[in-house]
C-alpha cells in the first residue's frame, strides 16, 4: 500500500536520506519531541528543536489541519541532576525537616518548568498537544496509558532485559540490529561503555532500564532489586527510580501508540538515548520501527566555540531575553526565533551578536513591508514549497525578503501575502503595542538624555523601532522642555 504523500520531503537519519513524508493516518499525524530536563534555566542549545520543530509542527498542521497533528513533548521531573539541585536549593529545610525531598524536587521541577513555558512561548512556539510529566509515568496508571514500570515488565518477559544488583538491564545482545540509528561500530560503542565498567552486566553496552534508590533518594514501590535492598540494610520493600530513556519509550506509546511517524531531537540524543528508546520500544512491542522519521538537529556555538560555562559564553534563553548579558542588550524572543532559523535545521550554527543583528534588521523591514497590507493572505505557495524540501527555512525566508521588496514598491498583494506567511511562521505581526511598557521606555530615554548618556538613549529609540514605535521629540510650549510623543508605525 502506497501512503498519500503532500509533497514534504524530510531527511531520516534511520535511512540517512531525504524522503517524502507520508504519515501512516493522515486523520492523526502523530510527532514526538524529546523536552527538557527541569533543574536549571534552558540554555540557547535547548532552544533550537523547539523552535526547528514547532516549524515543522505549523507545517504538517497546515496540510493536515490543526486537529489531526498530535505532538506530544514531555517533561524530564525526574534525574540525578534534579534531585541534586534540590538538595543545593533547599537542603537547610530538608535537614530541619520542614520539606521532604519530594517537595523540594517538585518545587525545583515546576519553578524550572513555568520558566521553560515562558521561555518558549517568547520565541513564538505554539505549545505541544500533550506535555506528559515522566513521574506520572512511572507506575500503572488509572487511565490505562503506558507506564514504565509495565514496559520494563514486558522487556523481562521477552528475554529483553534481566535484573542484576539491584538494576534492571536491556541486554542489547538479545537485539540482531541494536545500533541501527547510530551505526557506531561495535567497538566505539564498546569504548564508551568502558568509561565506567560494571561487572554486573552481560555486554558493557547493556543500558539502565530501572535503578535502586537509597530511602533517601526519590523512588518508587520497586517491583525488583529486593536482594540488593535486603543486602544494603534497608528493611521492608525496595524502592527504585527509572533510567532516562526509559520514559520517552513509555511516554510516546502513551499518546501515540507503539509506532508513529516523527520522532525528533538534537543530534546529541542519536547516541545513546534515541538508540535506547528504539531498542526499548521496538523489543517491548515486538514491532519493526518505533518511529517512521527520525530528525535531527544540529550542533550549536556561541560565538564560534563551543558553549559551556568554563569558557563563559553558556547562555539561557532567560537571559538573552531579560538581561544585557549577551551583546550588552536584551534580545526580543522572535529575533532569536528569527537568528535559529536563518540557518538549515541539520547545519551547526553559530550563534553569534552579529548573526542576531542581522535577524533583527532584517525582520524590521519585513515587519514595515508587512504593515503596509490591508489584511493577511493565505501563506504562499512558494514559502510552502521552499519549507517542504526538509524544512529550508533559509530558502523561505529569501522569498519573504523578495515579497518585502514587493510591497514596499507599493504591491498590497505581496504585503499581504508576506504578512499571511510571517503569521504562519510564528512572528508577530499584530499592531497591538503595549502603551505602559512603551511609556516606561521613553522615560527611561530621557533620564538617559539627561545625563548625556547618548548611547543608550538611541538604543531605547532603535529598540522601540524595531517594535514599530516610532519617537518625535519636541519642546513644551509653555515651559521649553523635552517632551516625546510616539506613533505606531510600520
Ligand atoms: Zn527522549
Amino acid at each position: 500500500m502506497t501512503r498519500e504523500t503532500r509533497g514534504l520531503r524530510l531527511t531520516n537519519t534511520l535511512t540517512r536520506a531525504k524522503e517524502d513524508f507520508s504519515p501512516i493516518d493522515a486523520s492523526n499525524v502523530r510527532m514526538y519531541v524529546c523536552g527538557p530536563t527541569v533543574y536549571d534555566f534552558a540554555h540557547i542549545g535547548n532552544a533550537r528543536p523547539v523552535i526547528v520543530f514547532d516549524v515543522l509542527y505549523r507545517l504538517l498542521r497546515h496540510f493536515y489541519g490543526a486537529d489531526h497533528v498530535t505532538y506530544v513533548r514531555n517533561i524530564t521531573d525526574v534525574d540525578d541532576k534534579i534531585n541534586a539541585r534540590a538538595l543545593r536549593d533547599f537542603g537547610d529545610d530538608i535537614a530541619a525537616g520542614t520539606l521532604t525531598l519530594n517537595e523540594a524536587i517538585r518545587r525545583v521541577t515546576e519553578k524550572t518548568a513555568d520558566q521553560f513555558h515562558k521561555d518558549v512561548k517568547a520565541l513564538g512556539c505554539l505549545p505541544p498537544t500533550f506535555e506528559p510529566r515522566a513521574t506520572e509515568f512511572v507506575l500503572a496508571r488509572q487511565d490505562g496509558k503506558t507506564d514504565m514500570v509495565s514496559l520494563i515488565q514486558s522487556l523481562i518477559e521477552r528475554g529483553h532485559a534481566y535484573e542484576a544488583a539491584g538494576e534492571v538491564l536491556f541486554d542489547t545482545a538479545s537485539m540482531p540490529d541494536y545500533g541501527q540509528l547510530s551505526r557506531r561500530p561495535l567497538d566505539e560503542q564498546q569504548a564508551g561503555a568502558r568509561v565506567a565498567v560494571d561487572t554486573h552486566k552481560k555486554n558493557p553496552q547493556d543500558f539502565v532500564l530501572w535503578k535502586l534508590s537509597s530511602p533517601e533518594e526519590p523512588g518508587w514501590d520497586s517491583p525488583w532489586g529486593q536482594e540488593a535492598w535486603t543486602a544494603a540494610g534497608w528493611t521492608g520493600k525496595p524502592k527504585g527510580r527509572p533510567g532516562w530513556h526509559i520514559e520517552c519509550s513509555a511516554m510516546s506509546a502513551a499518546y501515540l501508540g507503539e509506532v508513529f511517524d516523527i520522532h525528533g531531537g538534537g543530534l546529541d540524543l542519536i547516541f545513546p538515548h534515541h538508540e535506547n528508546e528504539i531498542a526499548q520500544s521496538r523489543c517491548a512491542h515486538g514491532t519493526s520501527v518505533m518511529a517512521n522519521y527520525w530528525l535531527h538537529n544540529g550542533f550549536l556555538q556561541v560565538e564560534g566555540q563551543k558553549m559551556s560555562k568554563s569558557l563563559g559564553n553558556f547562555f539561557t534563553i532567560h537571559e538573552l531575553l531579560e538581561t544585557e548579558n549577551f551583546g550588552g542588550r536584551k534580545w526580543p524572543g522572535e529575533v532569536l526565533r528569527l537568528a535559529m532559523l536563518m540557518t538549515h535545521y541539520r547545519e551547526p550554527i553559530d550563534f553569534a551578536v552579529r548573526k542576531l543583528e542581522e535577524a533583527e534588521n532584517t525582520l524590521r523591514k519585513w515587519k514595515r513591508a508587512a504593515d503596509l497590507a490591508e489584511g493577511s493572505a493565505d501563506v504562499p505557495d512558494e514559502v510552502i514549497a521552499e519549507l517542504c524540501d526538509d524544512l529550508s527555512t533559509y530558502s523561505a525566508f529569501q522569498v519573504l525578503t523578495q515579497l518585502a521588496g514587493e510591497a514596499l514598491d507599493g504591491d498590497t498583494a505581496a504585503a499581504a501575502s508576506l504578512r499571511g506567511a510571517l503569521e504562519f511562521l510564528g512572528f508577530d505581526v499584530s499592531a497591538e503595542v503595549d502603551k505602559t511598557a512603551v511609556d516606561e521606555a521613553i522615560a527611561a530615554r530621557l533620564a538617559f538624555i539627561r545625563d548625556k548618556n547618548w548611547g543608550e538613549a538611541d538604543r531605547i529609540r532603535d529598540e522601540l523601532l524595531a517594535r514599530g514605535v516610532q519617537l518625535k521629540d519636541g519642546k513644551d510650549p509653555a515651559s521649553g522642555e523635552r517632551i516625546t510623543t510616539w506613533e505606531v508605525k510600520r
